[in-house]
């Protein structure tokens, strides 16, 4: 067999290095959620993939509050030498999925996969998109992501937890970014409660839509009231009310289309899903599906079974970010805003800081690869950051000592209890 042609023309274009940096960057305030809380600050690790040639292609991933910088290292003996235009056999090389049964690689697989993306665009010159079929929106929509808030230890502002806290915080994300959408995160305190903060969230934004996301904390019996009780509002859909494949089977058209970022984040599961309808929005996260192109191909199997598609948010510094851009850029299908951390991040890690929202969305970007750049600075400053705090448990509570979620969750936080977080 002939040499493949890439390898002949783009012969210094194999991978040379790879870097991880971790870094953290200040929340506004802590953001409690159904199995804890982000504890003031999102901990991202970089991914830096260094071609022979001199280019450095960059991806992003989470970690749960935790480094993932050392096992991205651990993946240079399989990437050096590697052409980053072999996306699939770069798939097998890291992802087999029989291995993965021990080493379940996916999410570095997916910053990997960015780096990659990223390099080829700028080795050729094209925006991310143009290699993913081209791009049929200049800009992708967001959601306000509303969630619950403990005060932020140093200022003592930002808390978000009483009825009239939560409106006006919407309130001012909604005239500061232009959201015509927004998601409550709940599973914090007792579902009637929460469903009394979102139907005053619905009373005070008139011709927005919403959606509700407790994380799988309730059980079947909670998730009908829940359905009953938003009945009249206008969901864009109700995102993983209880936990499994059956219980949200039994929810199924009761009442508000159902979305999951649980049940269906790989491709076994998609096909459980066709053949046995249990949710009907697939929330496409381009680290839990293994890459763009993984979502991508998704939303082609969502497209052709009419599943509708939106992009989900697992936590995000510009990278991070640029990915979802590409990915919301270049399917047709997507009908709902997309959801992103980023309004809740006081600053970024890329070259001209935080990218903006103009009416309620982002511009996609339209330079070469990902479209982004580190600013080397900011990640030298959030490197440091980082070794100063360290991780924090995404799955505890910082309010809550020694309390852990049962599923489904039997006990609530207070929202009457003022006593909030210090550290
Ligand atoms: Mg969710």
């Amino acid at each position: 067999m002939s040499e493949p042609s890439t390898q002949r023309e783009f012969h210094d274009f194999t991978i040379r290095a790879v870097r991880a940096t971790t870094v953290s960057v200040p929340l506004v305030a802590p953001l409690r959620h159904a199995a804890g809380a982000h504890w003031g600050r999102f901990v991202r690790t970089l991914v830096e993939v260094e071609t022979a040639d001199g280019l450095v292609g960059l991806g992003e991933l989470g970690g749960g509050g935790e480094s993932a910088a050392a096992a991205v290292r651990d993946l240079e003996s399989y990437l050096v030498g590697h052409s980053p235009f072999d996306l699939e056999a770069l798939r097998f090389k890291i992802c087999n999925p029989t291995a993965s049964l021990y080493n379940n690689r996916t999410q570095l697989h997916a910053a990997v996969e960015f780096a990659c993306l990223d390099l080829i665009g700028l080795r050729i010159g094209v925006p991310v998109h143009d290699l993913l079929g081209g791009r049929v929106r200049d800009r992708v929509e967001f959601a306000s992501y509303l969630f619950y808030r403990y005060a932020d230890p140093a200022t003592g502002s930002g808390e978000v937890r009483t009825v009239d806290q939560l409106v006006a915080h919407a309130l001012e994300l909604r005239a500061r970014h232009g959201f015509r959408s927004h998601k409550l995160k709940g599973g914090v305190f007792e579902p009637g409660y929460e469903v009394e903060c979102y139907r005053a969230l619905a009373a005070a934004l008139p011709g927005d839509t919403f959606r509700y996301d407790p994380n799988c904390a309730l059980s079947l019996r909670q998730s009908m009231r829940v359905i009953d009780a938003i009945a009249d509002v206008d969901n864009d859909y109700l995102e993983d009310p209880t936990w499994g494949m059956g219980g949200m089977r039994a929810l199924r058209g009761k009442g508000p289309l159902l979305a999951t970022n649980t049940l269906v984040v790989n491709f076994e599961q998609l096909a459980a899903n066709v053949l046995a309808p249990a949710v009907d929005v697939i929330l496409l996260d381009t680290t839990f599906w293994g890459g763009i192109r993984a979502c991508v191909k998704a939303a082609g199997i969502c497209e052709t079974f009419q599943l509708p598609v939106a992009v989900h948010s697992s936590g995000e510094l510009g990278i991070q970010l640029a990915s979802m851009l590409h990915l919301g850029a270049v399917v047709p299908g997507l009908t709902f805003a997309a959801d992103a951390h980023y309004h809740h991040l006081t600053d970024d890690v890329i070259a001209g800081g935080k990218l903006p929202y103009t009416d309620g969305a982002i511009e996609v970007p339209c330079g070469p690869g990902l479209g982004v750049r580190l600013d080397h600075d900011k990640v030298a400053e959030y490197a440091e950051r980082y070794r100063e705090e360290g991780g924090y448990p995404y799955d505890r509570d910082p309010g809550r000592p020694g309390w852990y979620p049962l599923v489904p969750n039997t006990d609530w936080a207070d929202p009457t209890d003022e006593t909030g977080v210090s550290w």
